[in-house]
């Protein structure tokens, strides 16, 4: 393997970092955005109904405007503050302003995409295969994080990521051939689906959303449809683990409900990095079977 190629990977690897700052304020505006949108939408609603105007916009409030505060006492963030983890650790993990603590999320949110895309480049090269497993791998980042912190999954994040899965298919940028990439979009929605309303009829409950079933078809797309079921069991079993160590240290959040997103980008990522069948298999071979 020649020198370039860990080259690349590091380049890869700088890039990831960028990217991964970016993700942590796509992970803390996107679900405010989302909120700021339905509650105009409501309101022009309303003033529809009572036959007033709409209400005036309120100010920009995007991915890009306005330039990030800290939360505390509202600094804000210089560019020497906002290199990937290099600030958090010139900073000691403080606002400089205020010096109160700034989560760890934030440099381990970068550590990972860097991870990441360096592997992507790694494995397949400056080409449009390593290019478009780095954005799999990014916007999986992003709904994992957003997932757990609202239990949503955007539609602005699991839809491209489904079309994106197919195009890469059709361009044959993966080794998915097309045939299996549809059936694979089709049956992970459905499957969630039949599920998701069985289970509603029955207990009158609701035990996951649409954006999983949205989610679950994207992962569909990506790796075909004899991935799915590969994909389902790794992440109950990851789902299973997280479950119990939440429980054993009583950290359960309120109403004991834990989204599933987080679990299926897990084994979204282990079927990444090692194939979606191999730990399946190894598992089997492990059993004797
Ligand atoms: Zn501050």
């Amino acid at each position: 393997m020649g020198v370039d190629v860990w080259v690349d990977a590091a380049l890869g690897g700088v890039l990831g970092l960028l990217i991964g700052s970016f993700l942590n304020v796509v992970i803390y505006r996107l679900p405010k955005i989302m909120e700021r949108q339905w509650a105009t939408e409501a309101a022009a609603y309303r003033a529809h109904e009572l036959g007033q105007e709409a209400p005036a916009a309120q100010e920009a409030f995007n991915l890009l405007t306005p330039r990030s505060r800290c939360q505390s006492c509202g600094h804000m963030v210089q560019w020497y503050e906002n290199i990937p983890v290099l600030s958090y650790l010139f900073l000691r993990g403080r606002c400089s302003a205020c010096k109160t603590r700034i989560s760890v999320r934030y440099p381990l949110v970068e550590i990972a995409t860097g991870v990441l895309f360096y592997f992507c480049v790694h494995r397949w090269g400056t080409t449009p295969t390593g290019f478009m497993w780095c954005g799999f791998s990014a916007a999986l980042v992003a709904l994992a994080f957003i997932d757990w912190d609202t239990t949503l999954l955007p539609d602005d994040i699991t839809l491209p990521l489904l079309w994106a899965g197919l195009l890469a298919s059709a361009m044959q940028w993966t080794n998915v051939p097309l045939y299996s990439s549809v059936v694979g979009a089709a049956a992970g929605y459905l499957s969630l689906w039949l599920v998701y309303w069985g289970f509603k009829l029955a207990t009158g409950k609701e035990g996951m959303g649409y954006g999983d079933f949205k989610l679950f078809a994207a992962l569909g797309a990506w790796f075909g449809w004899s991935a799915l079921v590969p994909i389902i069991l790794m992440s109950s079993v990851i789902g299973a683990i997280v479950g119990i160590a939440l429980k054993i240290f009583s950290n359960l959040r309120e109403g004991g409900y834990v989204p599933f997103g987080p679990f299926l980008v897990g084994a979204a990522f282990t079927a990444m990095i090692f194939g979606p069948h191999a730990i399946i298999e190894s598992v089997l071979k492990l059993v004797g079977l």
